[in-house]
């Protein structure tokens, strides 16, 4: 009795040594220089994980960072935990950032651990991964801080996979015409295996241990609340109720909504297959969504890619995000 006391005690204190590894790492990044103005609204990973640290020191009892595993060039996967999973009806998992460019979705995530240090929803546990790939974030970041082309493109990990069709769920497609048009072959193709990088096995590990009953993932752009299936044209069983919490979501959001929808009914012929969403929902059998922040650009108009997925001023996108994702965590506890 005594031991398990101990252990939760630590689990939410300056002594858990997750957390002082985390304090360590994020104090490596003090010495940077501020992003270039290309990059101004979004806080450089210094910066996002200093602020993290600051939250971690002043509320050791309300937030836990869990050292998840390592990326292919080794930076670690952080995920930050917020309320006991053990005494919670709804555990709801964020994952922010599969995708390089999506700068957008770490900074929401960013948000949503302020918001809720500051006001936890009782029954409710939190856990946010707010960099799933920290590599190409890396990439991204120096390609802003050297001045790299604008049209830079960048979206894998380092092993040029891309982590959200690196699931084990709906990878092999539906339709023939999909995996036929040069778009899948360029942009979307599914990895080589399931689950074949570090990054989505220790995503996948934290799932596991923490069984969610919601899972949201991050990305930009667009401006939907996605279900799934992302892989297959077909409804999900539970479409009707996923449907129901991603309008909510949507309603929640001030000024116009995102629009809430099955994924791949995006375009008839378009199919995201290995996506997480489907694995969270048909793994674990957790209600999933995507959410794809801020509305569809040009790309050409923007020449910029870092801010053809981020918006200049994200404060309009990421106060609908946060409407979102309150409505979805006060869901059913209200
Ligand atoms: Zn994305």
């Amino acid at each position: 009795m005594w031991l398990i006391w101990t252990a939760a005690a630590l689990a939410y204190s300056p002594e858990n040594p997750d957390t002082q590894a985390f304090l360590s790492f994020a104090a490596e990044f003090k010495a940077e220089k501020p992003l270039p103005a290309r990059a101004d609204g979004y806080a450089s990973t210094g910066e996002l994980w200093g602020q993290v640290a600051s939250l971690v020191k002043e509320y050791p009892e309300l937030i836990r960072p869990e050292h998840l595993g390592s990326s292919v060039e080794n930076r670690p996967l952080w995920a930050l935990h917020l309320g006991a999973p053990g005494q919670s009806e709804r555990r709801v998992m964020v994952v922010a950032q599969l995708h390089a460019l999506e700068w957008v979705g770490a900074q929401a995530a960013l948000e949503l651990i302020n918001d809720f240090v500051a006001a936890p929803h009782p029954g409710v546990a939190l856990v946010v991964v707010p960099v799933a790939n920290p590599d190409g974030r890396a990439r991204v970041e120096t390609d802003l801080r050297t001045g790299a082309p604008k049209d830079t493109y960048r979206r894998a990990n380092t092993n040029l996979v891309d982590l959200n069709r690196d699931w084990p769920v709906n990878r092999e497609p539906d339709t023939w015409l999909w995996p036929r048009l040069p778009v899948t072959r360029d942009f979307y193709s599914v990895s080589p295996g399931p689950l074949s990088q570090p990054e989505t096995q220790a995503i996948d590990a934290l799932a596991r241990r923490f069984q969610p009953t919601d899972v949201v993932d991050l990305h930009a752009y667009g401006g939907y609340i996605l279900v799934p299936w992302a892989g297959r044209y077909e409804h999900t069983p539970d479409h009707q109720r996923l449907m129901a919490k991603a309008t909510e979501m949507s309603e929640a959001m001030p000024g116009r909504p995102y629009r809430a929808m099955q994924l791949c009914h995006w375009t008839r012929t378009f199919r995201a297959l290995g996506a997480q969403i489907d694995h969270m929902y048909a793994t674990y059998g957790a209600d999933s969504f995507l959410i794809e922040i801020g509305n569809i650009g040009v790309r050409h108009l923007h020449q910029d890619t870092f801010r053809w997925y981020n918006p200049k001023d994200p404060r309009k996108d990421l106060d609908k995000v946060s409407g979102a994702l309150w409505a979805l965590i006060r869901w059913e506890t209200r």
